[in-house]
């Protein structure tokens, strides 16, 4: 570590942080079996004659209870058209006009017909698209047809929305509502700094943001007895743009009510390739502004405001509770498939929305099959589908499986295949790994400090 300790992990997921003189004395065998670091290790399963095996497997078995339950989330691409042309965009929008890739009632039917197979037993269906609301009439009719499929089977649904708000009407927002989709949206910062990565010729990107994310914050505020708890969310994708500024990027998010902060990592896929120049950074940048958001936030928690970063909530969740918080793109293996299925607008399924999006790109590699033709069984054994599953195995990764950070961390063969070639990539060359890396180094620091160790493991308390 950066203090000169050296942090141990093992398979349960347990930690210890140790000097490196006592380091080299338990790796010679030197540690005396009556000294309290010995104790500490030896509870911890860092001792081999001294681990208590069941307790350990049941440790194991906790972290990785994912591992049967099916596909949990099902994204449904509404459409590829979209009013924005974000700098950043991953997706592969078309223009607004046009009803060409727009999702059919038919289609979305079957595809909550095919989520409904999951057996996951809580299952999320996502709108995304481009922009969904674009195909309000198939978003509606999906709400109600999955709200009373799940009704009949005796399912539980959790139906979501990402969407820019910037087509939402008071009658949408109320439908939303009544109906109990959550909402999730982007706000990258500040009105100059949002509307900088997120084109919107059409008005203004981030007063529509705002304006909404109000209406919807004020309805979970206000509880309306006949509707449940209804918790607006966002994401912030930091672009190069937003380097230097993460104060007032926090602060925007409290300004408006947010009481998480997603800070996202750009990847040098779709749009971003081609502006990577312009937009893009390198991972000791993104870990600077990741150290400086969260020594902010934890400021401003030590003064009694309430607000936790994703990313950092995701790996706590993984260290200190031993449990999966249900991220799927930093686990093992990866959700690609087995965690989540994308439905494209023409019933056309993939291992997850990135897959997807090289599919819009002209290659198929991660198709798993198409909603109108295949059987459930047939898409979970799709070749994609166990490629995906074998790639992102940590432990056929020569440099993950001797990683301290493998217990918590994922490798993600979409960004592999498009950034190096192949599903399995090159971790040592990765950026996506050297991000993990800066996040991961940015949080054990902060955990070896006791006070904002308190405020950390506060934000995963049950
Ligand atoms: S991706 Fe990088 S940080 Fe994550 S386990 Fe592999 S080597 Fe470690
Ligand atoms: S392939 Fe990548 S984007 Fe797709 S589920 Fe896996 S980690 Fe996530």
């Amino acid at each position: 570590m950066a203090d000169g300790s050296v942090l141990l992990s093992n398979d349960a997921g347990f930690t210890a942080a140790v000097s490196k003189a006592d380091f080299a004395r338990f790796s010679a065998g030197r540690l005396g079996s009556g000294e309290k670091l010995y104790g500490e290790l030896a509870a911890k399963g860092f001792v081999r004659e001294m681990t208590d095996f069941e307790g350990f497997a049941a440790a194991c078995s906790k972290k990785n209870a994912f591992l049967g339950a099916g596909p949990g989330l099902h994204i449904l691409v509404m459409t590829l058209r979209c009013n924005h042309k974000c700098l950043y965009c991953q997706s592969g929008a078309l223009g607004a006009a046009g009803g060409r890739t727009d999702m059919s009632r038919a289609v979305a039917r079957k595809s909550v017909d095919f989520a409904l197979k999951s057996t996951n037993p809580g299952i999320t269906i996502e709108f995304q698209g481009g922009e969904p609301l674009l195909n309000w009439d198939t978003l509606k009719d999906s709400v109600l047809y999955a709200r009373r499929r799940a009704k009949e089977l005796g399912r539980e649904v959790r139906l979501a929305l990402v969407s820019n708000f910037s087509l939402m009407t008071e009658e949408k927002a109320r439908f939303l509502v009544e109906n109990e989709v959550s909402v999730c949206t982007s706000l990258d910062g500040p009105a100059d700094l949002h509307n900088k990565n997120r084109i919107f010729t059409g008005g203004n990107s981030h007063a529509d943001t705002v304006k909404w994310l109000k209406y919807f914050i004020g309805r979970a505020a206000k509880q309306v007895p006949e509707y449940k708890t209804f918790n607006p969310s966002a994401l912030l994708t930091v672009s190069k743009y937003s380097l230097g500024r993460e104060k007032e990027i926090v602060d925007e998010y409290l300004r408006n009510g947010l009481t998480d902060i997603f800070a996202r990592p750009l990847a040098p896929i779709g749009y971003a390739k081609n502006l990577w120049p312009k937009i893009g950074y390198s991972a000791g940048e993104f870990a600077v502004f990741y150290r400086n958001t969260l020594n902010y936030i934890l400021k401003l928690n030590a003064a009694g405001k309430k607000i936790r970063e994703r990313h950092a909530v995701i790996m706590l969740e993984k260290i200190i509770n031993g449990s999966d918080p249900g991220y799927l793109d930093m686990r093992c293996p990866c959700g690609a498939a087995i965690g989540q299925v994308a439905y494209n607008y023409n019933g056309d399924l993939y291992s997850c929305d990135e897959g997807r999006m090289v599919g819009w790109e002209g290659d198929d590699l991660f198709k798993i099959g198409n909603v109108l033709k295949d059987s459930y069984r047939k898409v979970m054994l799709a070749p994609a589908s166990r490629a995906c599953a074998a790639a992102s195995n940590l432990e056929s990764q020569p440099q993950c499986s001797r990683c301290v950070y493998k217990p918590y961390c994922g490798v993600c063969p979409v960004y592999n295949y498009e950034t190096q070639g192949s599903l399995w990539g090159d971790m040592p060359s990765s950026g996506r790994c050297a991000l993990s890396m800066g996040m991961f180094d940015a949080l054990f620091a902060l955990l070896k400090k006791p006070a904002s160790a308190k405020i950390l493991k506060g934000w995963v308390q049950k």
